[in-house]
């Protein structure tokens, strides 16, 4: 998609500080991290959100989960545990229409979320 945010970054349009990135993923910083260790997981193809996934385009989310421990053990939050989430549309919090993952950690985060 042209004008999304998150497009131009799997494309290299916009600069971004990637942690991992293969043929179908890429991971980078969150340029306002919330937390010691907050990390951003996309797919590659766009898709505004987990809303837009049905059984034809979900094995990205296995691809995304399957990534995550090796992540943890490299950001050194695997012991202590950390959050993955995915905000949807407005009440949900998101302000990037590009599916993304969250990865936050390396403080004891709270719940329930505000
Ligand atoms: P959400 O609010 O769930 O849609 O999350 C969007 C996230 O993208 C926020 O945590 C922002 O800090 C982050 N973000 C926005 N622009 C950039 C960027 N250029 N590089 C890295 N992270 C960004
Ligand atoms: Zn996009």
């Amino acid at each position: 998609m042209t004008d999304c945010l998150f497009c131009k970054i799997a494309n290299k349009e916009i600069p971004s500080n990637i942690v991992y990135e293969n043929e179908k993923i890429l991971v980078f910083k969150d340029i306002n991290p919330e937390a010691p260790v907050h990390i951003l997981i996309i797919p590659k193809v766009h898709m505004d959100s987990a809303l837009e996934l049905d059984e034809s385009n979900s094995n990205i989310i296995s691809h995304i989960f399957a990534i995550i421990p090796k992540l943890a053990k490299e950001l050194g939050v695997d012991e202590k545990g950390f959050r993955v989430v995915t905000n949807i549309g407005e009440y949900g919090g998101q302000t990037v229409k590009h599916l993304h993952f969250h990865m936050l950690g390396g403080r004891n985060l709270s719940w329930p979320p505000g």
